[in-house]
C-alpha cells in the first residue's frame, strides 16, 4: 500500500519531518508519497508555495521505491500554463489536482459561502471544479472531492450524488475519459454517513469507465498517515475499482 497524499515541512500549513514520516510509513509496512502545496496565486501572498527545486535538493536523497516524491497542485483556470511547467518540467513522481480555492476565495474561508445557500456553493464549487479538470490534463489523480464537506457552515456538509448528479457527473466523465484517477482522501470517511456519499460517487465513476483510485490521508502530522485505510479499501472493493500509486509519473497497480 501507499499512501498517496502526505504533507511535510514544505507545506505551509504543515511542521512534519520526512523523516519521522518516513519512520510512521515504515511502522505501518506501506510506502509514501509525499505530495506538498502548490497553489499558485494563493489570496495570501506566497502561503501554500514552495521552492521546488530546492524539495528535490533536499528530500532526493531520501528518496526511494517507498518513499516518492510528488505535488499537490491547487487548480484554477487563471494560471494553467503556469502550473503546467511546474508539473511537466521537474521530476515528480505524483501530481494530485485539487480544488481549494474557488473563484478567488479559499472554500475554507467563511466568507465564500457568505448569502450562499448550500445547492449554490456547492453547484459553485463542482462548477469550477469542471472548468479546471477541462483545462488540466497534467495531473494524475483528483484530489478530495469532497473537500468542500470539510468546511461548508452548513448543517449538513455532504455531498449527496442524486442532488449534485449532473455536475459530479462532468468532472467524472472527463476523469474517466482521460483515464484519470480520483482519489478517496481517507480524512473523512471514518464517519459511516461520508463513506457512504463517497460510495455513491466512486459506483459512478465506475459506471462511467472510471478504473483507478489513489489512496491518500492527507497527513498533516505523523498519527494521519495510513488512516482509515481498511474503510477506504472497503469502499475500493464496493465500487469495483483498482488501487494505484504513481512513481515517475507511471501508473503503478497495487
Ligand atoms: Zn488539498
Ligand atoms: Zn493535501
Amino acid at each position: 500500500m501507499f499512501d498517496c497524499h502526505v504533507h511535510t515541512e514544505f507545506s505551509t500549513d504543515s511542521s512534519m519531518k520526512l523523516e519521522d514520516a518516513i519512520k510512521r510509513a515504515k511502522d505501518l509496512g506501506i510506502g509514501l508519497i509525499v505530495t506538498e502545496h502548490m497553489d499558485l496565486k494563493y489570496p495570501v501572498e506566497g502561503n501554500f508555495q514552495f521552492d521546488v527545486k530546492r524539495y528535490f535538493k533536499e528530500y532526493g536523497n531520501l528518496r526511494s521505491d517507498k518513499v516518492l516524491l510528488g505535488i499537490e497542485l491547487g487548480l484554477r483556470t487563471d494560471c494553467i500554463d503556469e502550473n503546467k511547467s511546474i508539473a511537466l518540467e521537474n521530476p515528480f513522481d505524483y501530481v494530485i489536482g485539487s480544488i481549494h480555492v474557488v473563484n478567488g476565495i479559499d472554500i475554507y474561508q467563511d466568507y465564500f459561502y457568505e448569502e450562499k445557500d448550500k445547492d449554490r456553493a456547492y453547484e459553485e464549487y463542482f462548477k469550477f471544479m469542471y472548468e479546471c479538470i477541462k483545462e488540466f490534463d497534467f495531473f494524475d489523480s483528483l484530489g478530495h472531492i469532497d473537500y468542500i464537506s470539510r468546511y461548508a457552515p452548513f448543517e449538513d456538509t455532504e455531498i449527496y450524488y442524486d442532488i449534485y448528479s449532473d455536475y459530479i457527473d462532468e468532472v467524472l466523465k472527463m476523469l474517466s475519459q482521460r483515464e484519470k484517477a480520483i482519489e478517496i482522501n481517507t480524512r473523512r470517511i471514518k464517519n459511516k454517513k461520508a463513506a457512504e456519499n463517497i460510495l455513491a460517487i466512486l459506483k459512478r465513476f465506475n459506471e462511467l469507465g472510471g478504473k483507478y483510485v489513489t489512496i491518500g490521508s492527507d497527513a498533516h502530522d505523523t498519527s494521519y498517515i495510513g488512516s482509515n485505510f481498511n474503510i477506504a479499501l472497503d469502499l475500493v472493493e464496493k465500487s469495483n475499482l483498482s488501487v494505484v500509486y504513481f512513481k515517475e509519473r507511471n501508473m503503478e497497480y497495487i
